[in-house]
């Protein structure tokens, strides 16, 4: 969404929806949460019983929202998608939740947004299947029991941390998906060229992939916008030549830094000597909200070692100034 901003929303989806991979095996990356699924997914069949609540962490466009319905495909069961945000009224979760076929998946994006009276909603039903609902109002109100048929929540969100501890503490599968090497994404990108029908260089997709951030969807955001330039100014086909130029053209930076990574960077240069500088003083220097920084853009900047943590705030490193074209400062 930072990087196209002017595409509309449900075509953007469209795209997307089209590149997800259905099954397990098709999931490229992420060994060690595909090895846990695997095993959890077969023992689960094995006993005939609904898969245990599965948390899916980390920075957005890493495969949340496609590995629930993964897991889905897997267990054979329908998902249903919806997010923290869309959930307004208990009633709202109530209805989602007793509309639920046995064993199917729930998923709730960006959970850790729900509001506390609906999270209350979710504990009995995520234990013992079940709501507890008030009829009644004063005096006569009662609380009566429904049972739910057995379902598998699937939870996303960036920080595992910023969930509370009673619903963190339900989930019996917690899983850091992390930013993907550079390997993966040069295959996430040939896959995504293959059923664009595109054909590609391997070492362009490679160019690709190390342009993209760790994070699949904006490698496959970048395919997009570099397969028109192939068709307009090639033969449709994506050399490494011509994935350079279009790059270049884009003015995407070589590590797939955005604008406000530049920003946050050359702010902290420039107007704090690199720092130490505290996360609060950054995100008002910049204009930007604490968590975006804390959860989309600080994770890569430390990934790649342009940004430290200290106990006294954060810094720049030698080569973050390197990259952004600035002198070091000499140590005293
Ligand atoms: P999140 O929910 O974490 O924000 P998504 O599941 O929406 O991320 O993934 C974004 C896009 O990246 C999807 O369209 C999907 O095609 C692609 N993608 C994500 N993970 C993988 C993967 N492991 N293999 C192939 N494609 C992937």
């Amino acid at each position: 969404e930072r990087m196209m901003a002017s595409e509309a929303g449900s075509y953007d989806e469209q795209f997307e929806l089209s590149l997800r991979p259905q099954r397990l095996a098709q999931y490229i990356g992420q060994h060690k949460v595909k090895e846990n699924l695997q095993i959890f997914i077969e023992a689960a069949k094995l006993r005939q019983e609904s898969l245990d609540h599965v948390l899916l962490y980390g920075p957005p466009g890493l495969g949340k929202t496609t590995l629930a319905a993964v897991i889905a495909n897997e267990m054979n069961v329908n998902v249903r998608m919806t997010s923290g945000p869309a959930i307004e009224r208990p009633g709202d979760l109530a209805a989602i939740l007793s509309s639920l076929e046995p064993g199917d998946v729930l998923f709730i994006d960006e959970i850790h947004r729900l509001p506390r009276a609906i999270e209350e909603v979710l504990y009995p039903a995520m234990e013992d299947f079940c709501l507890d609902i008030v009829v009644g109002k004063g005096p006569e109100a009662r609380s009566v029991r429904l049972d739910l048929p057995p379902f598998t929540l699937v939870g996303a969100t960036t920080r595992a941390g910023a969930l509370s501890a009673p619903l963190r503490d339900r989930f019996g599968v917690l899983l850091r998906l992390e930013y993907y090497d550079n390997t993966s994404l040069a295959e996430i990108v040939v896959r995504s060229s293959h059923l664009f029908d595109v054909e590609i260089e391997q070492v362009a997709a490679l160019e690709m992939a190390t342009r993209s951030r760790g994070t699949p969807r904006i490698a496959n955001r970048l395919l997009k916008r570099v397969r028109d330039y192939a068709q307009v100014l090639g033969d449709g086909m994506i050399t490494e030549g011509l994935a350079k130029q279009a790059l270049e053209l884009l003015q995407v930076d070589p590590r797939g830094l955005d604008h406000i990574d530049h920003k946050l960077v050359t702010n902290m240069i420039e107007r704090f000597r690199g720092g130490p500088v505290g996360l609060d003083t950054l995100a008002a220097s910049i204009g930007e909200e604490r968590v975006t920084i804390e959860d989309v853009y600080e994770p890569y900047l430390m990934q790649i070692g342009f940004i430290q943590r200290t106990p006294r705030g954060r810094v720049a490193t030698h080569s973050a100034y390197e990259h952004f074209g600035y002198e070091y400062p000499q140590q005293t």
